[in-house]
């Protein structure tokens, strides 16, 4: 089909040349909004709407005091501060969103990044995508993405998704006039940036970049897909709703309580007017309960735990491309991986060698000799990187070794393959497991030939004669013992053609001659962090299962070495593919738990083993490399793709584990698990703050006083818990320990029973104390906390500014010994360990010197007096029982 073009490619100069006339091959961002627009748009949400109308009843009402009652002008500090509070509130979660929003540019990025093989200075290379110049020599494989618009010099069996473009997935592509498809959108030997190779390979020379590409005129860039809800973020929105109408009918509560009261106490005349100002200031502090009671800061929270989790994610080799699955990883309960590169090194190196007709195993220049080597050369899609000391392999690593191998024995490949035409060619496929090229051979000049390769026992049961005429049994018996080394074996056959021999049909070699010149044996290290991160997901309550197209023996001793087979497990535990296939559902639903090893697996089971463990209630995550694997990954509730896999199955991946390796995917649990945890600890310390400040508020206003906390305190306990607790909850480090627990159910609700307690004990005690002092505090005249012990009640006379300052800050002050509690919940630890955890001490001073800051300087505006420091430290003393209790519940249960 086509001869093997010389083609040398652009040189370094050229390639700059090319660059500045042509620009790099980047797509334009398309214009962001700009921020002040965007800040703008935060004020569209109901809250701050409500918040805002609050504000400006606070200003009527500081009007009419001044300008009707003659008051003076601090009046006005009420709603200054309630102004103040909301550009606060705004500006901080704005100022995170965009942080998040950061976050997720600078992984969406990393698509630019993508290495390209490319041809430059008549030496195979990769380079980045984005380095990729008009006139580059592009080389093309299945599954990979097309980098830039280019015209066809070489294809073999060349089909591209042109989707993303022209909405038709699979369009034929050739350099063959006859064959162009005249209708089709774009010309048959174009193939277009943004479209991926679904079959075949190709080699072109680019012809546009960047933003001149097809593509980049209807700019349409990856990015990272946050518009599926996630089963958590549905959670929260349905427990936000609940919350959100609980407070609703707490805040009508408040308005028709205290209206009424109004009417019960002034029966007889009413003054219009003192009844608009008592009614706003109800209004006002019904608006403030909505506005603390509704969890403003849970999405917050939400959003900045998986930006951060995502970012930590990425150090340690997680690239989330989907936003659900940080949180579904953590409920996994299923692993299915596969082995090559997963488990093993993916350094594959040719070990051993069982070529038949040769003697001695060393290369000569007998005829036997030139069939091994031509097709070790020509039936192959690798190359090898020679620019540097130590050759390198470009493609696919199997064929890539073999081409080391031909290099260790100094043998060019390139000369090889320059020397032979390509007429045809079936290339590798897991389902079949063999790879065949029909040549005009090099070295046998004037021959066509057919070369087979592929694993040994499919090949062979494809040859008619073997050379030195091995039997089957001696075959077998070799394959197994490398196999029982865990290595994988290759098998190579060929067969000279006459003109009307029949070769290929249907996509099988189907030739009558063909003669099986034996094996090489290719091993290929499990990775070394691997047998403790089996174990880590092992203890951690996840079944580990290997799907390989390897076969039984080398995963089974793969499966031995990482810590996952052993002598106990029966027969009943591994199955080929075959075998699987012929499984009714029936038995494979029964017998799927049981399962450690599909080998010989082909992709399709693969599918069917993720749905059946789906049907028995298991979450599954499942990895993959091959454009085959997608459906797999698509059918996982967690799809994980390899990082130097196929486009394809990146695509249809939820993640990308950068360094292929199985311990990045123990890490993504961890931090799966570590991400809801923290999601929990919010809620917990939220919800508790929410009961306390809404009982304390509802109480206060049927109590016939003013209300305990005002409006510009309360607004200052939301920012604490809202915007500052999502900081310092969202950003805790994820805990190892996270892996020695069972996987939660997925549909478990995310405030469990302890919670619960928790929220309903805690909220309660809260309101308690702080009730019972606003009891004492209206029938005493307290001036300093040492009065308490001495003190007698008298009648109600009202709140004090002092006394109020004292709720204030103890209320302050519960929050912020209580937000230790949260830390600590699930840690199992002590609430003082804050290995790691240096933004949530930041927060806790920010707290503890913003309320003293409040408390000294805040006056009118905060109705508060400055406290003495032995008040002061009466309050912190006292309020840390909070987290000394906590100690003791959590040392009793450790
Ligand atoms: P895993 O699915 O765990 O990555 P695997 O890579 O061994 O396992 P396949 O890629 O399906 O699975 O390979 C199955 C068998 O096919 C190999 O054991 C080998 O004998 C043969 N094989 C692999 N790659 C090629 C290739 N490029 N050409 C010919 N035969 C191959």
């Amino acid at each position: 089909m086509s001869q093997h073009q010389h083609l040398t490619g652009l040189t370094p100069q050229e390639v700059e040349e090319s660059r500045i006339k042509h620009g790099a091959n980047i797509l334009t961002p398309p214009k962001r909004t700009p921020l002040w627009k965007l800040f703008l748009e935060k004020f569209g949400d109901p809250i701050i709407i409500i918040l805002l109308l609050a504000g400006f009843c606070s200003l009527g009402i500081a009007a009419y005091e001044y300008f009707g009652l003659q008051h003076d002008s601090t009046v006005f500090f009420e709603p200054v501060g309630i102004f103040v509070a909301i550009f606060l509130a705004t500006g901080l979660s704005f100022y995170f969103e965009q942080q998040a929003d950061k976050e997720f540019k600078i992984l969406n990025q990393v698509n630019d990044e993508e290495p390209v093989r490319v041809i430059r200075e008549g030496n195979t290379t990769e380079v980045p995508k984005c380095d990729i110049v008009v006139g580059d020599i592009v080389m093309l494989g299945t599954g990979e993405d097309i980098p830039a618009d280019a015209e066809l010099l070489e294809s073999t069996h060349l089909s591209v998704d042109e989707s993303t473009l022209t909405g038709e997935p699979l369009c034929r592509k050739t350099t063959v006039p006859e064959e162009f498809d005249e209708e089709a959108t774009f010309p048959s030997n174009h193939v277009l940036r943004g479209t991926k190779v679904m079959e075949g390979h190709a080699i072109c020379r680019v012809t546009a970049v960047g933003d001149a590409t097809e593509n980049g005129k209807v700019l349409e860039a990856a990015q990272i897909d946050d518009s599926v809800k996630t089963p958590l973020n549905e959670q929260l929105d349905r427990l936000g709703k609940l919350i959100t109408k609980i407070s609703y009918a707490i805040a009508l509560l408040i308005l028709v309580g205290r209206t009424a009261l109004y009417f019960v106490n002034h029966t007889g005349s009413i003054d219009w007017l003192d009844f608009t100002a008592s009614f706003l200031s109800t209004f006002m502090v019904a608006v403030t309960v909505i506005v603390v009671a509704v969890p403003e800061g849970l999405p917050m929270a939400v959003t900045l735990s998986l930006a951060y989790s995502m970012r930590r994610m990425l150090k340690s080799n997680n690239l989330v491309r989907k936003m659900h699955a940080c949180e579904t990883m953590g409920a996994t309960t299923v692993i299915c991986t596969d082995k090559t590169g997963t488990l093993t090194q993916n350094q594959m190196s040719v070990s051993e060698t069982q070529f038949y007709g040769l003697a001695t195993q060393t290369l000569d220049n007998s005829d036997e000799c030139g069939f091994i080597t031509e097709g070790m050369a020509v039936n192959s899609t690798a190359t090898l990187d020679l620019s540097g000391e130590k050759p390198s392999v470009l493609g696919n690593p199997t064929e890539g070794a073999i081409l080391l191998w031909l290099h260790s024995q100094g043998l060019d490949y390139r000369t090889l393959r320059g020397n032979t035409t390509t007429l045809e060619e079936l290339p590798f496929a897991t389902e079949r497991k063999y790879m065949a090229t029909i040549v005009e051979s090099g070295v046998f000049p004037g021959k066509k030939v057919l070369y087979v390769k592929g694993a040994p026992e499919i090949v062979h049961g494809l040859c008619a004669t073997t050379s030195g005429n091995v039997d089957k049994a001696t075959l077998d018996a070799q394959l197994l013992g490398y196999q029982r080394k865990a290595m994988r074996t290759l098998g190579f056959a060929y067969q000279i053609l006459n003109d009307d021999d029949v070769t290929i049909v249907d996509q099988k070699v189907v030739a009558e001659r063909l003669n099986f010149l034996g094996m090489v044996a290719i091993s290929d290290p499990v990775r070394a962090d691997v047998p403790q991160a089996v174990q880590e997901c092992l203890s951690a309550g996840i079944d580990v299962k290997i799907v390989t197209g390897d076969t039984a023996a080398t995963a089974g001793e793969i499966g031995r070495q990482i810590g996952l087979w052993g002598d106990h497990h029966s027969d009943h535990a591994i199955i080929t593919g075959p075998e699987f296939e012929a499984l009714t559902d029936e038995e494979v639903y029964n017998r799927v738990d049981e399962l450690k090893i599909i080998a010989r697996a082909r992709p399709l089971d693969k599918k069917r083993l993720v749905e059946t463990l789906q049907k028995r209630g298991h979450v599954v995550a499942v990895t993959g490399d091959g454009t085959n694997d997608a459906p797999a990954l698509k059918t996982a509730h967690v799809g994980l793709s390899m990082g130097d896999g196929t486009s394809v199955a990146k695509e249809a991946s939820d993640i990308t584990i950068v360094d292929n390796s199985f311990s990045s995917i123990g890490r993504a649990v961890m931090w799966g698990r570590s991400l809801y945890q923290n999601i929990q600890r919010f809620i917990l310390f939220q919800m508790t703050v929410n009961v306390a400040a809404c009982c304390v508020v509802l109480a206060g206003a049927f109590m016939g006083t003013d209300s305990p906390l005002t409006v510009t305190q309360m607004l200052w306990v939301n920012l604490i818990m809202d915007t500052f607790a999502a900081m310092a909850l969202a950003s805790l480090p994820p805990s190892e320990g996270v892996m020695k627990d069972r996987p939660r159910h997925r549909e478990a609700f995310i405030i469990d029973s302890t919670m619960k307690r928790g929220i309903i004990g805690t909220g309660a005690l809260f309101f308690l104390i702080l009730i019972g002092l606003v009891y004492v505090f209206e029938h005493a005249d307290v001036t300093s906390l040492t009065d308490l012990c001495t003190l007698t009640l008298g009648g109600a006379e009202g709140l004090s500014r002092t006394e109020k300052s004292y709720i204030f800050t103890i209320f302050v002050m519960l929050q912020f010994w209580n937000l230790f509690n949260a830390r600590a919940y699930l840690t199992g630890r002590s609430a003082f360990h804050f290995k790691g955890c240096q933004g949530f001490l930041l927060i806790l001073l920010v707290i503890l010197i913003g309320q003293f800051f409040i408390v000294s300087f805040g006056g009118q505006m905060f109705s508060v007096t400055p406290i003495s420091i032995t008040d002061w430290a009466l309050i912190i003393g006292s309020t840390s029982i909070v987290v000394w209790v906590g100690e003791i519940y959590r040392f009793l249960r450790r």
